[in-house]
């Protein structure tokens, strides 16, 4: 999706690879001045090897107090993606604390520290901004061996719509993308085995899986002012899945 972000920076977290990776490509392209956030330090090396002008923060968004100083040393941020997420697939009866922990630390607790860091200082300098919550179509139905994956999607779908309630009247609109499997490296841990895949495939009304082109050009249109009036939604990137 061809939009300009001339003049605007933008936070992306989990851009050291998969979706956020590419995002933070397409936006640096796009004229943002991108900044971008991930645990790994050899993934943002590589990101800023293909593309020198994206400025990036290496922080485990498992630490609260180090996350939201991080942020804080990138302000101000126009824009934001709460994309950095973790997958642990296990039956229900076999997760652990350490799975619980870890994945609502990063899925769901990391968009309220960055968040937090993000819209005060929006709000104190008195501007609009947008910012993308990367969800999940397990947010709404539930799918076997994900129970704290869909628990921890269904978290951020609501806390997008309570920061939507509590954000709009500052003209800061949040929403999230609700992707179906995306081949990235979390989608093969789920979805390589070919006969898990053919169920999910066939449940699809489109027949396939989406391209991470698919779930970024949904994040470009609700970062932008082409979705102004779009606050507090979940929108699909799933072929039907949810349809049907
Ligand atoms: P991915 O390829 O595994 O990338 C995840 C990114 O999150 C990585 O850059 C990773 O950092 C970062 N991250 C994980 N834990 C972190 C932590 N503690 N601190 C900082 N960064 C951390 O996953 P993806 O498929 O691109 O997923 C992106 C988002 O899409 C996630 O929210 C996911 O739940 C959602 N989603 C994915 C699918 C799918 O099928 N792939 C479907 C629906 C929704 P490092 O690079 O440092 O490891």
């Amino acid at each position: 999706m061809n939009i300009s972000f001339e003049g605007k920076r933008i936070l992306v977290t989990g851009a050291g690879q998969g979706i956020g990776k590419d995002l933070a490509l397409h936006l640096s392209r796009a004229k943002a001045t991108v900044i971008a956030l991930s645990k790994t330090k050899e993934n943002l090396d590589a990101l800023t090897k293909l593309d020198p002008t994206i400025q990036t923060v290496c922080v485990n968004l498992r630490d609260w107090n180090m996350t939201q100083k991080a942020v804080e040393s990138v302000l101000p941020i126009d824009l934001l993606v709460n994309n950095a997420g973790v997958a642990c697939l296990k039956p229900f009866v076999n997760a652990t604390l350490e799975d619980c922990d870890l994945t609502f630390d990063v899925n769901v607790k990391s968009i309220v520290s960055v968040s937090q860091v993000v819209v005060k200082d929006m709000i104190r300098r008195k501007v609009s901004g947008s910012i993308v919550n990367v969800s999940s179509q397990a947010s709404h139905c539930a799918l076997k061996d994900h129970a704290i994956y869909c628990a921890s999607k269904g978290a951020v779908d609501m806390l997008t719509k309570t920061m939507a309630l509590e954000l709009g009247p500052h003209n800061i609109r949040v929403n999230t993308v609700n992707p179906t499997v995306v081949m990235t490296e979390m989608g093969k841990l789920g979805w390589s085995d070919a006969n898990k895949a053919k169920e999910m495939l066939s449940k699809i009304p489109l027949g396939r899986f989406a391209e991470i082109k698919e779930v970024n050009d949904a994040i470009v249109f609700l970062l932008s002012d082409y979705s102004s009036m779009t606050t507090g939604a979940a929108f699909p990137v799933e072929g039907g899945f949810l349809a049907a």
